[in-house]
């Protein structure tokens, strides 16, 4: 399966470059995640009545998802200025200290893939976070001590696909944590009908809800779904997108209905065929797809188990009732609890 994929939600080079203008700035152009962006909009303004930095906020949820995004949002909401880094980018303890040192009061540090801080820089991170307070240790050996720099008050804010992975000290010190959800379609035909205005694109509200209903609820696979199927419209078409035509797209570009690409239907095919539909344990079933077993996990799985294609029990992964049919391939029942009736929903999920 590769990186390159359509509907893989982490971004593509292109991406980034588009995605700067697709952003959206404030909460008012921010579409969807109501639980999430109403405490936000409560916590913003209790923040500025009382002039303080908003609480270190942590965000978690699949890739594409709008935590950069919001991240930016709220810096635009306090009028403050934000600096974007990343788990990998900080490699040593002073990557950090310069990091800490280069801010001013009120402002966010945006941290995406937070759960990849290594050890020697989230020591650093805690008393910056829980005290504003930089220790340094100043001389070496017997007559070494350490040194308090006080930091202005700023706001953290950490991203993560892989909240289990967030050492439990980083994560206490986020006062605030929301998990993104997967978008439902009138979020998503929003999203893609705001896109395409802001890029001039021509399209009907059915076309929008037709890409957005396959871009498996992640804005970024929406955007990206957008941006060929107006190739497609321009060159096949008169350049509108409506229904047919970016029906028509999505089946040249092997996306169907709910959004799933051939990589997809290989997997749960492996699960159906090889495996006569599990459970097969998750390095088994990436080794038979040539994966690695964090992509399986990250990108491949989230998706299906939403769907309710997949299950996950303790002795591995089970294609239900719903892929088979989603596949065309007969059923056959191996008595396994999701496929009791009712749907996989009352499975026995860990
Ligand atoms: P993440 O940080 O979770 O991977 P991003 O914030 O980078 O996701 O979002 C990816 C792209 O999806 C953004 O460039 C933006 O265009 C779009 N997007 C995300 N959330 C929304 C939203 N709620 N409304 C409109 N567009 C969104």
């Amino acid at each position: 399966m590769s990186e390159d994929r359509l509907v893989n939600p982490n971004p593509d080079g292109d991406d980034q470059q588009v995605e700067k203008s697709l952003r959206p700035r404030s909460l008012a152009e921010f579409i969807g995640q109501e639980k999430t962006v109403g405490q936000l909009k409560i916590a913003i303004a209790a923040a500025k009545a009382r002039s303080d930095p908003l609480d270190h906020t942590l965000f978690y949820g699949p890739p594409g998802l709008g935590k950069t995004s919001l991240a930016g949002v709220i810096a635009q909401e306090m009028g403050v200025k934000i600096k974007i880094t990343s788990g990998p980018a900080i490699e040593r303890a002073g990557d950090l200290a310069a990091v800490l040192t280069n801010l001013q009061q009120g402002d966010v540090l945006f941290i995406d893939e937070v759960h990849r801080l290594n050890r020697a820089v989230e020591e650093v991170l805690y008393p910056a976070l829980e005290d504003f307070a930089l220790d340094l240790m100043v001389g070496k050996g017997p007559s070494a001590r350490s040194l308090r720099l006080s930091l202005p008050r700023f706001t953290a804010i950490g991203a993560t696909t892989r909240l289990a992975l967030l050492t439990s000290p980083l994560r206490d010190r986020f006062v605030s944590v929301h998990r993104l959800v997967f978008y439902d379609d009138e979020a998503m035909r929003e999203i893609v009908s705001r896109s395409a205005g802001i890029l001039g694109m021509p399209i009907s509200d059915a076309g929008a809800l037709e890409i957005g209903r396959r871009a498996r609820g992640t804005p970024r696979i929406a955007n990206r779904l957008l941006r060929r199927v107006r190739d497609y419209a321009q060159v096949i078409a008169d350049g509108t997108i409506d229904v047919p035509v970016a029906r028509a797209a999505l089946e040249q570009l092997e996306v169907d209905e709910l959004g799933l690409d051939e990589n997809d239907r290989r997997l749960l095919h492996a699960i159906i065929e090889l495996f006569n539909g599990g459970p097969v344990g998750l390095s088994t079933l990436a080794a038979a797809l040539a994966e690695e077993v964090d992509a399986v996990e990250d990108v491949y799985e989230p998706f299906l188990l939403q769907l309710g294609f997949l299950q996950r029990t303790p002795r591995g992964r089970i294609a239900t009732r719903r892929a088979y049919e989603h596949l065309g391939v007969p059923y056959t029942d191996r008595g396994s609890p999701g496929d009791a009736p009712g749907g996989p929903q009352q499975g026995r999920l860990f």
